[in-house]
């Protein structure tokens, strides 16, 4: 049988199935094209929860990595959240385990922890406030200018907000995204001069491309080919920016599963990714037929207990309100 016509069989049973179950179906941006598009909603991890609380879904299946899973497990605790494949973790989440953060807690009993949303539930439930990268700084920049941080756990972001609010009182935890690790200075500068009239894209959803934005602030790129052409941007931000701006090229910097939504949104312009090796391989775990496995039999249940939930929910929702 052709591919096509699997996926189209598929796609009819999953369909069915998620009547069946009364499922909404989420897919993170980095989701391979076919998930992406039978998805019912499509985003970042903490949108993709959120929109899927309001649903009267009984099921949820995130199709994405496990703490984004957990993430949906907090803001709905009534409903069942289920995961496709249950090896889709994140090298990023897996740099700190609660029980390393509340060693790490003890040597700095003055300070807060400031903690990115890749992490488990466990890590955010020791954690005093949240931050995604899109509102590190400003998270960080309304905490008094005096208090000590720990930041948790992507060091590049943690080393871009420091440069950006000016503080010499972070302390930063090692930790990294495997996929931004391939990302060097020099990456950037071949690509802007392969394509001189492409502007810029940094999307800094996930620990993929905290590396561009410590670059930039570092100041290890020419502003020459940059002044002007960089743009942090959110999700939202960027198909925005894509759909408004004249230019016609963009070379984006960001796992490469974004891409498919760009050129599916924008089909007359043309998107370089940064790097066609920015992909995270945890993300393209989940499949057709490994989601409609989940919807069939109901695996693979991600449970969060109501105690750390209701602990990790509040430097959430801290972050909700100071970035509103
Ligand atoms: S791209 Fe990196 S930070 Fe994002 S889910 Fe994959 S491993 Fe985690």
């Amino acid at each position: 049988m052709s591919k096509l016509k699997t996926n189209n069989n598929l796609i009819k049973e999953i369909q069915y199935w998620k009547k069946k179950r009364e499922a909404v179906i989420l897919a993170h941006n980095y989701q391979i094209p076919e998930v992406q598009d039978i998805a019912d909603f499509v985003g970042d991890s903490l949108e993709l929860s959120q929109q899927a609380a309001k649903t009267d879904a009984k099921i949820i299946i995130f199709c994405g990595v496990h703490f984004m899973a957990e993430s949906a497990a907090i803001f709905s605790p009534q409903k069942t959240v289920l995961i496709p494949d249950l090896k889709a973790g994140c090298s990023l989440a897996a740099s700190i385990t609660a029980q390393e953060l509340r060693k790490w807690k003890k040597q700095y009993p003055k300070a807060v922890v400031v903690t990115y949303v890749n992490t488990s539930a466990e890590v955010k439930a020791e954690s005093d406030y949240c931050c995604t990268s899109t509102n590190a700084v400003k998270i960080v920049n309304s905490l008094p200018s005096n208090q000590e941080i720990l930041f948790v756990p992507d060091m590049f972001l943690g080393d871009y907000v420091a440069k950006m609010t000016g503080r010499k009182n972070m302390i930063i935890y090692p930790g990294e995204c495997h996929v931004h690790a391939r990302v060097r200075p020099q990456d950037i500068t071949h690509k802007m001069d392969e394509h001189p009239k492409a502007e810029f894209l940094i999307h800094p959803e996930c620990g993929c491309v905290s590396t561009c934005m410590h670059y930039v602030a570092a100041g290890d790129i020419p502003v020459r080919q940059l002044a002007d052409k960089t743009h942090i941007l959110s999700t939202g931000g960027m198909m925005k920016y894509a759909k408004s701006s004249a230019a016609s090229e963009y070379v984006v910097a960001t796992e490469t599963g974004i891409l498919y939504r760009l050129k599916k949104e924008n089909p007359k312009k043309n998107f370089i990714p940064l790097r066609d090796d920015m992909v995270c391989q945890f993300m393209k775990m989940i499949t057709l037929p490994k989601l409609l496995n989940s919807l069939k039999n109901l695996e693979f249940e991600v449970k969060v207990p109501k105690e750390i939930a209701d602990r990790a929910r509040i430097p959430i929702e801290r972050m909700q309100q100071l970035s509103n």
